[in-house]
């Protein structure tokens, strides 16, 4: 993708201006779960994930179709992207942690045997799906994290290697010299004002992007990243992309398993977990009810519970789509409805019950207007659809650009 500075500042400046005038789509979502609920009537097998496991979603439906095991079933799928270089979000060549390594997180449910796995923190392992299956079929433990993980790993036949691909040193090597500020308050905190140049405005005006773009471009072409891929690298740096890849398939007999890998936050403190390993929080997965999976801000999954609200909810009589719109609003109503805060916040959920009804839904349209979040669905028929949305407009990064000293 090559984006220009002209493009860039256009669309980074229309997306805060989307969301200062987004509505409530609550008006109109109603009508929407009235359709999604039509649309979505039970085909098993079917597999659901993030937008970045379509292209895996084959050989996957294949295996379930044949009789494979669920879980197996989203481990095929989430290993693409860990194996994927180029996925910056999971596994190989994920962004690192602000001391430029990486640090990856996992999670799965099987859910005919009711049991889970997980690791937090893990270094020098790339398929960490896998390695949270490990811990499950071969541990007394739910969860391991850190050293003891990768040395766990190791011993168990999984090959150290370096995750850490020139472009991803290159994109922290950007990072730590023009954005390097995580100490600080965040959005959670009743200061998190101070983190803008006038803490009486959440904003930024057109000038400060000009001068902020041209000091990183100048630190870009320093660092040796071509000038095709600046801006590129640029974006990743001023909105650390958020991606993780969940899974959950659904067979005919109506076993139901999911799993949740990541490589995190970029940029995040060393030691810093996210939602995806935590149980109840990027994946929860119950035979009776069904599964459901997350990716975006986890701190703020995490408060909500987000995986296992939602399998709540359904086991409560919601649909998919009204279960996940719950857990959307449970993380509206933590910043007390503040339109102003919560646009720094992206979640989406992705959610199958267990009689193959499924959603996807999310807080924001997407991480830029015009580019929607999407789940990838396949029950027979591969496909990519648009989640359904709570607020109009994009989600913004934080922290946010601050002006240039
Ligand atoms: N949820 C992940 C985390 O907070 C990030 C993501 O989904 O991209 O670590």
């Amino acid at each position: 993708m090559t984006v220009s500075r002209r493009d860039f500042i256009t669309t980074a400046l229309a997306g805060s201006v989307a969301v200062g005038l987004s509505t409530d789509a609550g008006a109109t979502q109603e009508s929407s779960e009235k359709k999604n609920k039509e649309k979505h009537a039970a085909k098993l097998p079917i597999i659901i994930c993030a937008a970045n496991g379509y292209n895996y979603l084959d050989q996957a439906y294949a295996f379930l179709s044949g009789g494979g095991d669920t879980l197996d079933a989203a481990l095929k799928v989430v290993q693409g992207p860990e194996n994927d270089p180029n996925d910056e979000s999971v596994g190989l060549g994920g962004h690192p942690n602000e001391e430029g390594v990486v640090e990856l997180d996992a999670c799965c449910m099987h859910g005919p045997t009711r049991t889970a796995g997980s690791v937090g923190g893990v270094r020098n392992i790339k398929n960490v799906s896998l390695l949270s299956n490990t811990v499950r079929l071969h541990t007394g433990h739910i969860m391991l994290v850190g050293e003891g993980a990768e040395r766990f790993a190791v011993a168990q036949g999984f090959q150290r290697e370096n995750l850490l691909t020139d472009k991803s040193r290159k994109e922290w090597l950007l990072w730590k010299e023009t954005h390097s500020d995580w100490w600080g308050p965040g959005i959670d905190s009743p200061d998190w004002r101070k983190r803008f140049a006038d803490p009486t405005r959440a904003g930024i005006d057109e000038d400060e992007w000009e001068l902020r773009i041209r000091r990183m471009e100048q630190v870009a072409a320093e660092i040796g990243i071509p000038s095709g891929l600046r801006m590129e690298v640029i974006r990743c740096v001023i909105f650390p992309p958020t991606g993780t890849i969940h899974c959950s398939a659904l067979n005919e007999k109506a076993e139901i398993s999911g799993c949740t890998t990541t490589s995190g936050l970029a940029w995040k403190i060393p030691g810093r977990v996210g939602d995806s390993p935590i149980i109840g929080a990027g994946c929860y997965t119950d035979q009776d009810v069904g599964s459901a999976g997350a990716t975006g801000n986890g701190e703020e999954n995490i408060k909500v519970a987000g995986a296992h609200t939602i399998v709540e909810n359904m086991r409560h009589g919601m649909s998919p789509l009204e279960a996940g719109m719950d857990a959307l609003k449970r993380i509206v109503r933590n910043h007390n409805g503040d339109k102003e805060r919560l646009q720094f916040v992206d979640m989406v959920y992705y959610i199958l019950g267990k009689d193959g009804a499924y959603a996807g839904v999310s807080l924001w349209e997407g991480y830029e207007t015009g580019k929607p979040h999407q789940i990838a669905v396949h029950d027979g028929n591969r496909r990519l659809e648009k989640t359904v949305n709570l607020f109009a407009g994009a989600s913004q990064s934080w922290p946010p650009v601050r002006r240039l000293s």
